[in-house]
């Protein structure tokens, strides 16, 4: 279980619109399950349509800003402008969250224009996929 705020939702889905028809990226930090940050990263990959590679620049200051702040880097996440929220081979083959095995992969589906879905997977090192449930709670960004 973790728990995400409306507007910190309602942020990466905002995030995933304005970069569509590009696939977006960032990182989500708090604790003890609650994110508390969104933190929105640049997508290097070349095809950046159907890839996403996070900047290693971006994922460098953001890990040092969580470190500093004494939080926790809870997941990635990243947009599917056409497919569903559910991750890719190529998700799992260059999973991010490798280095940090707690780490959630936050996929946010723009499949359905006028509804965008998130959702939240696990994914092992062996590429196990399994899903975690997202709470919606009252707060502020
Ligand atoms: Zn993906």
């Amino acid at each position: 279980m973790i728990k995400l705020t409306r507007p910190q939702l309602d942020m990466i889905i905002a995030h995933a619109r304005e970069g569509f028809p590009h696939e977006i990226c960032g990182i989500l930090s708090g604790q003890n399950g609650q994110v508390e940050t969104v933190h929105e990263a640049t997508n290097v990959a070349p095809n950046p349509r159907i890839r996403f590679s996070m900047d290693p620049k971006d994922i460098l200051r953001i890990t040092d800003e969580i470190d500093d702040g004494g939080r926790e880097l809870l997941g990635f996440y990243h947009s599917h402008c056409h497919t569903q929220a559910y991750p890719s081979p190529t998700d799992v083959a260059d999973w991010p969250g490798r280095w940090y095995p707690d780490a959630l992969a936050f996929i946010c589906s723009l499949m359905d224009e006028e509804r965008p879905l998130l959702r939240a997977f696990h994914i092992a090192e062996d590429g196990q996929i399994e899903e975690a449930q997202i709470e919606i709670v009252e707060g502020s960004v």
